[in-house]
């Protein structure tokens, strides 16, 4: 407790699709083992390491088990804050580590070796739970930030704005969030489901494929404090286990680099020029959270809604940990280095959780 502990970072490279494999782009990524990888093009020529990187032969049932998201799910349950967050170019895999390819069909269900880390993390969730025998109470919330307002994605009718506030106790929260409770799988499942087809939906309004909001699911764990039975000659109140509340909370963030490649006017440009503001905010409160404590300078979360509700995951009291995802594709090179070099700085990030 109160010691640093560096965020957790993890890579992963996606398969080719047929479309890149079609018109014939070449594979620059690979991975070298022991958590390192390669990436070699023209004029680039660079390894980085990694916790652990799973390449595209691996199943989402690897990625699961050898990420680290088990114990984020038992930290969770024993009363930290945990984050996993999914970092990437747009079609670089975030939602499909997340969700598994669910997201994007509704009328057949996944088969059960694909879902993502989150599906399998209500499973180890529920299983923990019951086989701990604690009495846990759990609730979910879910949350857009789309042209930097924060809307709920659980609460019936159109869409509001929810206000994001501050206090000494809570850090930044946001006000009037809906928290629904649930006790089995397929509650949480369909909750997701429900969520995630309110987010699509206003992308799809705009004819979009891809995520054009951050999502951010939050499981809210409370274990009742369970008091023994007293002793003779113990007073009451002796409580062998005290209340713990711990949260776990996937977020899916949209991607930046559409913007500069259609030049998009209107509607599309503001929305894409949020999405790149938060970005680029959460990519400099990174960038100032890798330093050393000692040399740090202010960090500027209220730059954006984004880095104000990753704010304690980031330099908080958080246990996070850090999905990156990239296209081994030619094409998506310049994205690739990026979010590579953006993923090695976050490993010196430290939280005291
Ligand atoms: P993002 O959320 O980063 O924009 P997606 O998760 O939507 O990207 O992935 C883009 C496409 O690539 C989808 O069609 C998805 O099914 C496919 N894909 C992504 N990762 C994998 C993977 N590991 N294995 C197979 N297909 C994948
Ligand atoms: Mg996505």
């Amino acid at each position: 407790e109160g010691k640093e502990t560096r965020l957790r970072v993890v890579l992963r490279v996606r398969p080719l699709t047929c479309t890149e494999t079609r018109r014939g782009d070449r594979q620059v990524v690979h991975s070298l083992g022991d958590g390192a990888v390669h990436v070699s093009a023209a004029r680039h020529d660079a390894t980085f390491g990694f916790s652990a990187v799973f390449d595209a032969g691996a199943s989402q049932e690897a990625v699961f088990e050898g990420s680290g998201m088990r114990q984020l799910v038992e930290l969770a349950m024993d009363g930290f804050s945990c984050t996993v967050f999914a970092f990437g170019q747009t079609g670089s895999g975030k939602t499909y580590t997340l969700m598994g390819p669910l997201a994007q069909s509704e009328t057949q269900p996944a088969s059960p070796a694909l879902l993502g880390l989150m599906q399998r993390s209500f499973t180890c969730l529920l299983e923990q739970s019951r086989s701990r025998g604690s009495d846990l109470a759990l609730s979910a919330s879910y949350l857009e930030i789309y042209n930097e307002q924060v809307r709920d994605l659980l609460s019936p009718g159109p869409p509001c704005a929810l206000p994001l506030r501050w206090s000494k106790t809570r850090g930044f929260y946001v006000e009037n969030q809906l928290r629904v409770e649930f006790e089995s799988l397929e509650a949480i499942v369909s909750l997701l489901l429900q969520g995630s087809q309110r987010r699509r939906t206003s992308a799809h309004a705009l004819n979009r494929h891809s995520s054009r909001s951050h999502a951010l699911l939050t499981i809210h764990i409370h274990s009742r404090a369970v008091s023994a039975h007293p002793a003779p000659g113990e007073g009451w109140g002796a409580s062998a286990c005290p209340s713990k509340q711990g949260t776990l909370c996937f977020v899916d963030l949209a991607g930046s680099e559409r913007v500069k490649e259609t030049g998009s006017s209107g509607e599309l440009s503001v929305e894409a020029n949020s999405i790149n503001r938060s970005l680029l905010a959460l990519g400099h409160c990174i960038s100032l959270l890798a330093k050393p404590r000692g040399k740090r300078t202010h960090i500027p979360y209220r730059d954006s809604k984004l880095t104000r509700l990753l704010a304690r995951s980031l330099g908080g009291s958080g246990i996070t940990l850090m999905v990156a995802c990239i296209s081994p594709s030619s094409r998506c090179l310049s994205e690739t280095l990026s979010t590579l070099h953006y993923a090695s700085r976050a490993r010196s990030v430290t939280t005291r959780p």
